[in-house]
């Protein structure tokens, strides 16, 4: 039911550690937010690679055999929400290919923007694609590369790309990271005694007890080996653009990203939406789980007590039992309970509102169980435009920040009030990085020139929103 911009991928490798492909496999179940549909795991042992990948969830994805069937001391992970590409085996993460240059895997979390162009150039020149993501463009670029080393071929591909990567290669004897220079997808460097670890997000070191060391810099290459860690810096900088989405909606509020805990971020949301838009009302009930940090930071600053007014059903879905149509909220994923929402004004905070759907719904779910006003509020500003760099987003036309005013969305939701964190405050909350992140989808100003082709997304001029 959940009317929510989609994740995009997770990312994780180790270096150093007999248990390489355990560890990974944990490292992805903790990532399992960034992509649902499908996870891979590729292992070295020095001599040899070995893969394994599948459709689904990482828990059904792998099997204790095929976690025996990937020995070595390093490995990379990716669980995959598809940005770019469809969603089929072939398009599973990590890609594992031999060329000239030996065996090489890669998982990527972002978006490529001259992956097409790339893609044309490199088909015209004679290269076959097996996959229709844009991340396979990096092995052929590397594939074709000239250069005498690895690390050297590596380099020169990468610097063709445009848009946004977090990267984690693999090749049987080294572990290789390397971010955007913009930084738009976290990538953070950690330690779990003598091995090293990559990841997306610090939840990952957390689950296996590795110590978060720093952030891969953007536009950084890490290269791990046997001969330690070599950090360079081979691309000339660019503009910072982190994605300020990680901090309102992707990232798990236990994660840092971008050098900032996300539950801190988010909680200071609420708190500043509660000073640009009070509500008077009796209670702040958040929609789970999105909105508790922020209901969380509303609720202090306004001194209302906060509740969990809704309840969230983990087991929606699981059922093989169809019913009737006239079972009006079967497969819906959250319940009302009466006695905290009967006769109150509630304030009912979330993260965003995509297209209202689902907005709608709860709100009217939050007033037939009693409740007397419902005042929405909204912790980040109006989406009115499409991402273009690893976020799977509706076109402008489906955004209902782009095509109706606060007061339309207002009255299509049937909420008595509803206000949205102010560009300024999203700005203020993420600190004194302020200039470094990407707005994209608030402001329709965007960091880098995205493909001709996605202009049909942009077609739809902005309604004025008031
Ligand atoms: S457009 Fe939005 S979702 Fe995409 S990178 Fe920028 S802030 Fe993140």
């Amino acid at each position: 039911m959940y009317d929510k911009f989609k994740d995009e991928c997770g990312v994780f490798g180790i270096f150093g550690n007999p248990e390489a492909a355990n560890l990974t496999y944990l490292g992805l179940y903790a990532l399992q937010h960034r992509g649902q549909e499908s996870a891979g795991i590729v292992s070295a042992d020095g001599e040899k690679m070995h893969a394994s990948r599948a459709m689904g969830h990482v828990a059904d994805a792998f099997t204790e055999a095929s976690l025996l069937s990937l020995p070595g001391h390093l490995a990379i992970g990716h669980t995959r929400y598809s940005t770019a590409g469809e969603s089929r085996l072939e398009n599973a993460q990590p890609f594992l290919i031999e060329c000239a240059h030996g065996q090489i895997a890669i998982g990527h979390n972002g978006n490529l923007v001259n992956a097409r162009e790339l893609r044309d150039e490199l088909v015209q020149g004679g290269s076959i694609f097996a996959t229709s993501s844009d991340t396979e463009v990096v092995l052929h670029l590397y594939a074709r590369s000239k250069k005498p080393s690895v690390e050297e071929a590596l380099v020169e591909s990468i610097a063709q790309l445009q848009g946004a990567y977090s990267l984690v290669l693999l090749t049987k004897n080294r572990l290789i990271a390397a971010r955007d220079p913009h930084g738009f997808r976290p990538l953070a460097l950690g330690t779990l005694g003598d091995s090293w670890i990559v990841c997306s997000e610090t939840c990952a070191m957390d689950l296996i007890g590795a110590t978060y060391v720093r952030d891969v810099e953007p536009g950084e290459v890490l290269i791990i080996s046997e001969g330690g860690v070599r950090s360079i810096q081979p691309f000339p900088p660019l503009p910072l653009a982190h994605c300020v989405f990680e901090h309102v909606y992707f990232a798990r509020p236990d994660s840092y990203v971008f050098g900032r805990s996300v539950n801190e971020v988010r909680t200071e949301f609420g708190k500043i939406l509660a000073r640009e838009a009070p509500a008077d009302a009796d209670v702040v009930v958040p929609i789970p789980d999105s909105g508790v940090c922020a209901a969380i930071g509303f609720a202090e600053e306004a001194h209302l007590p906060i509740q969990m007014g809704l309840i969230r059903n983990h087991y929606v879905g699981r059922t093989f039992i169809q019913p009737q149509q006239s079972i009006r909220h079967f497969g819906v994923k959250l319940n009302p309970v009466r006695s905290i929402l009967e006769g109150k004004r509630v304030v009912l905070v979330d993260d965003s509102i995509v297209r209202g759907t689902t907005s709608r719904k709860i709100v009217t779910m939050i007033k037939a169980a009693g409740a007397r006003e419902v005042h929405l509020r909204i912790s980040c500003p109006p989406t009115i435009s499409p991402c273009f760099y690893g976020v799977d987003t509706p076109s402008r036309a489906e955004l209902i920040g782009a095509t109706h005013t606060i007061d339309e969305i207002r009255k299509h939701v049937e909420a008595d009030s509803l206000a949205y964190l102010s560009l300024d405050g999203l700005r203020s909350a993420v600190g004194t990085q302020q200039n470094s992140y990407c707005t994209s989808c608030y402001t329709g100003v965007y960091p880098v020139a995205f493909p001709r082709d996605e202009h049909a997304y942009l077609q739809l001029a902005l309604k004025a929103v008031d």
